[in-house]
């Protein structure tokens, strides 16, 4: 991928939001760089890691997580959750 400015080749970069590591492509000349959108929604901290006060409050209140467009459901606990806890989330791709 080359910078549209100086048709330098850009260069791989990885940078750290908080404990959340994102990517980008900058260029070596610095006029500014690419970075994909959800690269992009960490770089912003609108995505983190969730502590885990927030895994385990997970756990106990949602036992069952679907995506609703492409993903098999996926289980929080071994034991399968009563049809009534189950949630749908969208994919966020
Ligand atoms: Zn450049």
């Amino acid at each position: 991928m080359q910078c549209p400015r100086c048709a330098t080749t850009l260069h791989l970069a990885h940078d750290l939001q908080g404990n959340m590591p994102f990517t980008y492509w900058r260029c070596a000349t610095d006029d500014g760089h690419f970075i994909a959108f959800l690269e992009f929604l960490k770089e912003k901290n609108f995505i983190h890691r969730l502590t885990p006060d927030q895994i385990q409050e997970l756990r106990q209140n949602v036992q069952f997580v679907n995506c609703s467009s492409c993903e098999p459901p996926s289980t929080w606990n071994p034991t399968p959750p009563a049809p009534t806890a189950t949630r749908q989330f969208p994919c966020s791709t």
